[in-house]
């Protein structure tokens, strides 16, 4: 029930305090219920408001009526009491909020204290971890990274690393071009590269040498998807150019590298092979790290050596000097200078490296198998 004000019969001393006091505590119990802005307002205008409000009724009904003799005694309980009522609306306090965010801090409390949302942080690929611990082992030698365009020109991808148009070389390496280039000549017709050595030819002819670079990335040819082959693949190129680069600098090189990725313990083989931007070629063996190299494991033959105890690698030899003629102007003349040139696939060492055995699996994106390397 909201208070009313009563009135006197009786304007004693006590009955005038007794009726203040009643008066005094309704009132700060409104004030204790008000809990929005709008009730603050409608508490205020109740109490203090000149027309209507409980201290005008007070101030009619106590003091007006109040027999003569009364009136000094009744003028200074209402004064005080006034006072005191006034002092109670003054303290009440509503939500310093609006009365939607009001309702939250009483239901829905927003507690700062708790822990945030976890957002799960990826992990590395193993492809791209083979690739970075590879390049790494060859930044410790002192080479530095290079990288260049996935979609490339005909000149870059095969021209200017010596494979003369219509040469059959060409055909060993099904190449995806763009569409709609006949017009163009064509030595300016893109292409989706099909191998990280054009980054050889333009680094050359930014960079005079001496040059020692390692190049990984994305390559692509028209291989129909199995366990060791991808449409999409990586490789991780390198080239070495100074005076006097020798075969033996090249075999050094490699061997080091390899006994640091897979182990101090794998040998290191060269067998003669043929590219055409590299005069002599060879393609690098090491020993299978996996049965040891005896071809054999306790539950079987070995099948990543194919029983045989080595594991082929990576092709390199030497830059053959035809390609040094496509940038002879800047410092790279055949005669004075030499190098060695290597590339292996960064898919094939991480499936080696790690033992997965389908190069699929690096590519469809299954999280199971990919948490593996969090
Ligand atoms: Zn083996």
């Amino acid at each position: 029930m909201a208070y009313t004000v009563p009135k006197l019969a009786d304007y004693s001393a006590a009955a005038l305090t007794s009726a203040a006091a009643e008066c005094v505590r309704e009132c700060a119990r409104e004030a204790n219920r008000v809990r929005t802005v709008a009730e603050l307002k409608a508490f205020r205008d109740r109490w203090l408001a000149r027309k209507g409000g409980v201290l005008t009724q007070i101030n009619d009904l106590w003091l007006k009526n109040a027999p003569k003799e009364a009136k000094r005694e009744a003028g200074m309980g209402v004064n005080q009491l006034k006072a005191r009522i006034q002092e109670i609306v003054a303290s009440a306090i509503a939500p310093p909020v609006e009365p939607a965010l009001a309702r939250c801090e009483t239901v829905d409390r927003v507690d700062v204290s708790l822990p945030g949302i976890r957002r799960p942080i990826g992990a590395e690929h193993p492809v791209m971890r083979a690739s970075r611990e590879m390049c790494a082992v060859f930044q410790r030698l002192g080479f530095s990274i290079a990288e260049g365009p996935v979609v490339e020109t005909d000149y870059y991808n095969f021209e200017a690393l010596n494979f003369p148009p219509n040469h059959p070389a060409r055909d060993t390496q099904d190449t995806l071009f763009i569409a709609g280039q006949q017009s163009k000549p064509q030595r300016e017709r893109l292409l989706l590269r099909t191998h990280t050595s054009p980054v050889q030819i333009r680094t050359m002819e930014k960079m005079r040498p001496p040059i020692r670079i390692v190049i990984p990335g994305t390559v692509h040819r028209n291989d129909p998807p199995d366990a060791s082959h991808s449409p999409m693949f990586h490789q991780i190129e390198g080239l070495a150019v100074d005076r006097n680069i020798t075969f033996g600098n090249l075999k050094g090189t490699l061997d080091h590298t390899m006994k640091e990725f897979f182990g101090s313990s794998v040998k290191t083989s060269f067998r003669p092979s043929f590219f055409p931007f590299t005069e002599p070629s060879a393609e690098m063996y090491v020993s299978c790290f996996i049965c040891g190299g005896s071809g054999n494991r306790e539950s079987g033959p070995c099948r990543p050596c194919k029983q045989t105890g080595w594991i082929e690698i990576l092709g390199c030899g030497m830059v053959d000097p035809n390609v040094f003629e496509f940038v002879k102007d800047n410092g790279y003349d055949p005669k004075k200078i030499s190098g060695f040139a290597f590339g292996m696939g960064a898919d094939r060492i991480a499936l080696l490296k790690y033992g997965v055995d389908d190069i699929q699996l690096f590519f469809q994106g299954d999280v199971r198998f990919l948490r593996q390397w969090a």
